[in-house]
């Protein structure tokens, strides 16, 4: 989930699910400063990889809409 670009890393979003995504946290020269940024900036850990906070939101509101669908 970590991406390199020009000797700096980024944090790549794992799912990429809207057109809002970030696609990336922003680059740093060590990856454990990469790691703290998408941390600071509320990503979600799934397991796997960071999710960023505009898919977060686009799949919490889809999970609600299928809750709400289903009338749970
Ligand atoms: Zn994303």
């Amino acid at each position: 989930m970590i991406v390199k670009k020009n000797e700096k890393y980024a944090v790549e979003c794992q799912v990429k699910m809207t057109t809002n995504c970030l696609q990336t946290s922003e680059y740093f020269h060590d990856e454990e400063d990469a790691l703290h940024w998408v941390e600071h900036e509320c990503w979600i850990f799934s397991g796997e990889g960071w999710i960023c906070t505009e898919c977060n939101e686009y799949i919490m509101a889809n999970l609600g809409r299928i809750r709400h669908e289903r009338g749970f």
